[in-house]
């Protein structure tokens, strides 16, 4: 099974993968987490083209193909190996970072990202994806004060340069992908407590995928 975890910044998406990480492992099932960019010394390589510095450094094009290289070496390296091994696979962040990061908030043709899909991954696609949304102030409250306790502080400027109206569209983006694909996607509420919040992600685990 291949579980992804999509959400915009400060949702608590990596906390929530570990979570959900040890409740399956309890489960007794061998569990992998992984995440976007990265998750194999390739794609870890060019995540660091991508996410250190300049926001304007690529352009929209190039960054995709950037993204999906990277998905690429991670599916190949990582992800279909440890499927093949019956492993449970949980990503933080895949395809659908890149139409609501590139597409919906930086305005590149969801066509082309479409078109990049097909190359890099072909018709692989997540079992479940877990879409946590909570309003953009919230998250960026929480992603502001992670960077300053982190001390990096980076990230936090870049986040602020790129301004409220991106980080709307960006969560725009993400609900109109869960919309048009119910199969697949399931919205979570990330305003609720830690707690609340990895309870509703198990429910919706066992739910959508019975083991
Ligand atoms: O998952 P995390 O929030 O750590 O993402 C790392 C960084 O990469 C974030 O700053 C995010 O905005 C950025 N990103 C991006 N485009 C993607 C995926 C992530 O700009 N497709």
């Amino acid at each position: 099974r291949f579980i992804t975890m999509e959400g915009g910044e400060g949702a608590g998406k990596s906390t929530q993968l570990r979570l959900l990480a040890e409740a399956l492992r309890e489960d007794g099932l061998m569990v992998v987490t992984t995440r976007e960019p990265g998750g194999s010394p390739g794609a870890e390589a060019i995540r660091a083209l991508l996410v250190s510095g300049e926001t304007e450094r690529w352009d929209g094009v190039t960054e995709a193909l950037l993204h999906f290289a990277a998905r690429r070496d991670h599916l190949v390296r990582t992800v279909w190996p440890a499927l093949e091994r019956g492993h449970w696979v949980l990503c933080d962040r895949f395809a659908d970072s890149t139409l609501a990061y590139q597409g919906f908030g930086h305005g590149l043709d969801p066509e082309v990202i479409a078109s990049l899909y097909r190359v890099a991954v072909g018709h692989f696609a997540p079992d479940l994806t877990l879409v946590l949304d909570l309003p953009v102030e919230d998250g960026l409250k929480r992603a502001g004060s992670r960077g300053s306790a982190g001390g990096g502080g980076g990230a936090e400027d870049r986040y602020e340069r790129m301004g409220l109206g991106f980080h709307q569209r960006l969560r725009q983006g993400f609900l109109g992908i869960a919309a048009a694909n119910p199969m697949r996607c399931a919205v979570i509420d990330a305003a609720a407590s830690p707690g609340k919040v990895h309870d509703d992600i198990l429910a919706t685990v066992r739910a959508r995928l019975p083991v």
